[in-house]
């Protein structure tokens, strides 16, 4: 490109056009601009070009430093997950028996990711979990569990059980929308010596209340200032129209980025279900207890089953989105954006604990799978999730940087005290939790691993993601084993998400946004990296050290 006049002193164009060396330095910026935009590095079409390098792995590239002008904490991930959802952080958990259910869900919710709850169980199971995600969190509880005058202290105490939480209303005939006449919490009934007596005898009944058609800011200072666990919402006859907690309260201040729908306050639930007819009964039952995203769970979703089965939910619930996957190649993707998915999972045999690359020899090196599918369905409005194959900070950048949307881990993940399953001692003495694909023989033979969820877990996952009716043979697509405990998420995912931070801002990249634009026009550079590149990389050249990821 010519030099223009202004952009670069006379004297430092004489020297130019006479093929000299620059020698004002302060000229470095703008010679750059000028002469030099975009030679150092690569665009990440030519990084990604399969035909000169093959197809590329996470750990066969970086991204290259921009200009840092501004603090890590500024940096924005706010993303979105489906066509009509997004998240204020990027990271889903994968919807595997050792790794979401209705606890990781919560948790990943709360710190403004996602769990999406596996089906290795039988439909109630799993609608029972989407349940207890949703009713987590509330704004106004609109269908409270509400107690007659009749139920006993016994019962209460199952109620409590039952539902986690032990704070009931007592109305008249037992219903809503009946005359409120006192409120039983769970100090009233923890130590009331006769199960047998009624809830009555034992709820308060100097009740604080606030009258129908108060806001939700009005009713939460009403609650605030009463020294009450519950704010019951009355119409002009004091019958009970809905609910208000305290703890919904504490829970808005401590994780702000939480996973909400704007007008229920709930928290978004996700959950998996596969393709086969029975799915829909599934599918209903999942619907009725509140879900938001279903994710449909093939291990290769370019199939008729899955093409009519996102045509009859787009049909039969317009108020779901659907996440259709898992495909690696841009004509897999392209009938499921014609079919009409809200979202696309991207994936083929590169999770921790998969061995289809290595048995079926059909798969795709997951950099290049991410980078060619999220590119096809931008053109679409069609957010990515990069599923499998993320083992640190550096992964999931990557993963977002060849333009998906989100991130989904399950090994990463499945060490943390949130995932099903009990921890144990390993061969070695350390401390560690069971993890498995869905495709390894023990999932799809119904073993659940560890000794979590209820023991009442059914499969049908493993074998729907990875079983072709009428095989005789199960043949393997995943392993089973463990991974080392990694604490809790709520400490875990924070790391991850400050890490996140970090290297965007060493990218000079204030957003998720402005990195997926800074891909495209070529402004963010990668580098391959060679074997001994990775080498160098790494820790090298040690006796011995200690790898603590945080603190
Ligand atoms: P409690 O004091 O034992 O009632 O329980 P908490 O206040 O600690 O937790 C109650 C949580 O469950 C809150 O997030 C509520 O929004 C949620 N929740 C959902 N449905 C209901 C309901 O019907 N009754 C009550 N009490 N809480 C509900
Ligand atoms: P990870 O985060 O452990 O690397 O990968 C998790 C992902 O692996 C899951 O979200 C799912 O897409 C994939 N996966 C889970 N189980 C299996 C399996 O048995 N075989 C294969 N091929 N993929 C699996």
């Amino acid at each position: 490109m010519p030099l223009t006049n202004g952009d670069i002193p006379a004297t430092t164009q004489t020297q130019l056009a006479a093929g000299q060396d620059l020698i004002d330095p302060t000229t470095a910026v703008q010679f750059l601009e000028n002469e030099y935009k975009h030679q150092d590095g690569l665009d990440v079409h030519t990084l990604l070009d399969s035909k000169t390098h093959g197809g590329l792995t996470y750990n066969d590239f970086l991204v290259l430093p921009g200009y840092i002008g501004f603090p890590a904490s500024d940096v924005a991930l706010d993303t979105p997950v489906t066509k009509r959802i997004s998240l204020k952080t990027p990271l889903l958990s994968s919807p595997m028996d050792t790794v979401t259910e209705h606890s990781m869900a919560i948790h990943m919710a709360l710190l403004g990711g996602l769990g999406v709850i596996h089906h290795n169980c039988s439909a109630e199971d799993q609608a029972e979990m989407v349940r207890k995600v949703k009713r987590f969190e509330n704004g106004f509880i609109l269908d409270p569990v509400v107690l007659s005058p009749t139920t006993t202290v016994g019962e209460a105490k199952q109620l409590k059980e039952k539902w986690g939480f032990g704070g009931f209303p007592v109305t008249e005939n037992g219903t809503l929308r009946s005359k409120l006449i006192g409120m039983i919490t769970t100090r009233d009934i923890q130590f009331h010596p006769d199960p047998s007596d009624p809830v009555t005898s034992v709820m308060s009944t100097d009740l604080v209340t606030a009258p129908s058609g108060t806001t939700l800011t009005e009713a939460n200072a009403v609650l605030s200032k009463s020294k009450k666990g519950k704010l019951p919402i009355v119409d002009s006859n004091h019958n009970i129209v809905s609910l208000l907690s305290r703890s919904d309260l504490m829970k808005n201040l401590h994780y702000p980025l939480a996973s909400k729908l704007p007008h229920s306050k709930q928290l978004i639930c996700a959950a998996a279900i596969g393709t086969r007819p029975e799915d829909k009964q599934r599918l209903q039952i999942l619907a009725d207890a509140g879900l938001d995203i279903i994710v449909l769970d093939s291990s290769q979703g370019n199939s008729i089953f899955q093409i009519e089965m996102i045509k009859f939910i787009k049909d039969q619930y317009p108020g779901l989105d659907v996440i259709g996957g898992n495909v690696v190649t841009v004509a897999q993707a392209a009938n499921l954006i014609a079919a009409g998915v809200d979202g696309l999972r991207i994936g083929m045999g590169s999770g921790s604990a998969c061995i289809t690359q290595e048995v079926m020899a059909v798969g795709r090196p997951q950099a290049a799978s991410v980078f060619n599918v999220s590119s096809f369905a931008a053109r679409f409005s069609v957010p990515c999730i990069a599923d499998g194959g993320i083992q640190n900070v550096g992964h999931i950048v990557k993963g977002l940087a060849l333009g998906a949307s989100t991130v989904m881990m399950g090994g990463l993940l499945a060490g943390t005290s949130e995932s099903p399953g009990n921890y144990f001692v390993s061969h070695e003495g350390k401390l560690v939790k069971a993890y498995r694909g869905m495709g390894s023989i023990d999932a799809m033979e119904d073993k659940k691993a560890g000794s979590g969820a209820k023991g009442t877990i059914k499969s049908d996952a493993g074998k729907a993601r990875y079983f072709s009716e009428g095989d005789r043979l199960l043949v393997a697509q995943g392993v089973s084993g463990s991974v080392l405990d990694r604490g809790s998420v709520t400490k875990f995912v924070p790391y991850l998400l400050a890490g996140l931070q970090h290297s965007l801002q060493d990218m000079g990249m204030k957003s998720l946004k402005a990195l997926r634009e800074g891909v495209n026009n070529g402004d963010v550079r990668f580098e391959l990296r060679t074997v001994s590149a990775q080498a160098e990389g790494n820790v090298h050249g040690l006796h011995s050290f200690d790898k603590k990821l945080y603190s």
